[in-house]
């Protein structure tokens, strides 16, 4: 309340508050922001890394297009660190397809889809996202984040029961905690625990819902999606796949992870995605059955109560669609690069840990904070790649991920790996970052 409107009047301090929380310096404003945990954890990992002379990995300021290179601080860098997986963000077909929705539609929708938001773009992303699928309908949110928070909590309740990859994208997790249904996590693609987990609970709950991704983040690999069907037809389950990244760099012609394993998409009860990878764009999607869909139009949060998508990123992504499917040669390339990038970082001594070569390729460091400090001396060489630390990892896996493209080159890939295992070997010579050993 304080935050939507606040008292008109100044609260007095209740008297059991600790004596800094008493005035507006310590607790912050809104009053008592720097008490919550968030803050508390911020801060102490701001002056942890200050203390250690880190420079923060985040936040970087990238001053063009962020594609194979970046310039940032004033300095052109190779770059890891972007989901232009298939290289079409700067590509003249989504560009002019974008430019001609602009002139014709203007920059934003100006209102929610069941208001006055639809416009023709919309049902053209919408069609074309359906047949990708083999689906009978599909319906797109203005974020992809949104997407999976209003998707799962419009589906699940009381009563049911969500179970999600340990691994599992933070809006699947903020959807669950929201739909009010009872959560469990299971071990990384550990399928003989998630069948635990059902022999016990299935019979408790009305409706399970299982998530998993359709390429990892984190690890690039797959999950086991012919054992995830097994498993949701004996238990009577529903599955739904998270295709942010896979949507472009798995499959033969990057279709996703059902291409992979040679399965028909039909097969799988939900398909969620973000237009904001390969697609280009920005936002997300949803594509299932015509009566998911109807539902979602009529009750998803997201999609009810928020604007439609701007009408010229919606014909953006549906360009990049279409050529995608078109531009094989993408998807070869980036596949190549993966497995280049797999050769050279072995033969240099480097761990690419679970990586498969799908466009998203870890490199395993371990200790948090010397991840961080190779972060930051690769930039210092003019390479830009992102640390992955505790706790967006279990403690002891912090890596380096390695975001690929098709337009990178295996010249820009062996660049940065022989950089990387130079540094790597220089600061574990030095002993540096082993101050917090173990994280
Ligand atoms: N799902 C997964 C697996 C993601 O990695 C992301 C974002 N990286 C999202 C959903 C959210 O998508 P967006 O960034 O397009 O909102």
């Amino acid at each position: 309340r304080g935050l939507a409107g606040g008292p008109s009047r100044p609260v007095a301090p209740a008297p059991d508050m600790a004596p800094e929380a008493r005035t507006d310096v310590a607790g912050g404003r809104p009053r008592g922001l720097h008490r919550l945990e968030g803050w508390q954890q911020m801060q102490a990992l701001d002056q942890a890394t200050e203390a250690l002379g880190v420079a923060s990995p985040y936040f970087r300021l990238h001053e063009g297009r962020a594609a194979d290179t970046t310039r940032i601080a004033g300095r052109d860098c190779l770059n890891f660190a972007s989901y232009d997986y298939l290289g079409l963000n700067a590509d003249p077909g989504p560009r002019a397809a974008a430019r001609q929705a602009l002139d014709t539609y203007g920059v934003s929708a100006s209102g929610s889809r069941m208001v006055s938001g639809t416009r023709p773009v919309h049902d053209a992303l919408e069609a074309a996202l359906a047949r990708h699928y083999g689906c009978e309908a599909a319906l797109s949110f203005v974020s992809g984040h949104a997407t999976n928070v209003s998707l799962i909590a419009t589906l699940m309740g009381e009563g049911d029961l969500v179970l999600s990859d340990a691994y599992i994208h933070n809006s699947v997790s903020t959807g669950m905690a929201l739909s009010g249904a009872a959560r469990r996590s299971f071990p990384h693609n550990d399928l003989a625990a998630l069948e635990r987990i059902l022999e016990n609970a299935r019979p408790l709950h009305r409706h399970v819902l299982i998530v998993v991704e359709g390429l990892y983040s984190m690890d690039g690999d797959l999950p086991d999606l012919p054992g995830l069907l097994a498993l949701r037809d004996r238990f009577d389950a529903w599955l739904m796949v998270d295709e942010a990244h896979a949507l472009g760099p798995v499959g033969p012609t990057g279709q996703g992870v059902f291409e992979h394993f040679g399965l028909e998409p039909a097969l799988v009860d939900i398909w969620m995605g973000t237009l904001s990878k390969t697609l280009a764009s920005t936002g997300g999607y949803v594509a299932g059955s015509a009566d998911l869909i109807r539902l979602l139009r009529h009750r998803a949060p997201g999609h009810v109560f928020s604007v439609a998508l701007p009408p010229v990123l919606a014909a953006g992504a549906e360009a990049a669609l279409v050529q995608m499917g078109e531009e094989r040669w993408r998807i070869e390339k980036l596949h190549a690069n993966g497995a280049h990038f797999l050769a050279k970082a072995r033969g240099l001594g480097l761990d690419p840990g679970a990586g498969q070569g799908f466009g998203v390729l870890p490199v395993m460091i371990g200790d948090s904070l010397q991840a961080a400090r190779l972060s930051e001396r690769l930039l210092a060489r003019g390479i830009n790649v992102a640390p992955v630390t505790f706790p967006g990892v279990p403690m002891g896996a912090a890596r380096l991920r390695f975001f690929l493209s098709s337009d990178h080159d295996t010249a820009q890939i062996d660049q940065a790996l022989t950089v990387c295992a130079e540094e790597l070997a220089r600061l574990r010579d030095d002993g540096l970052g082993r101050l917090m050993s173990g994280s």
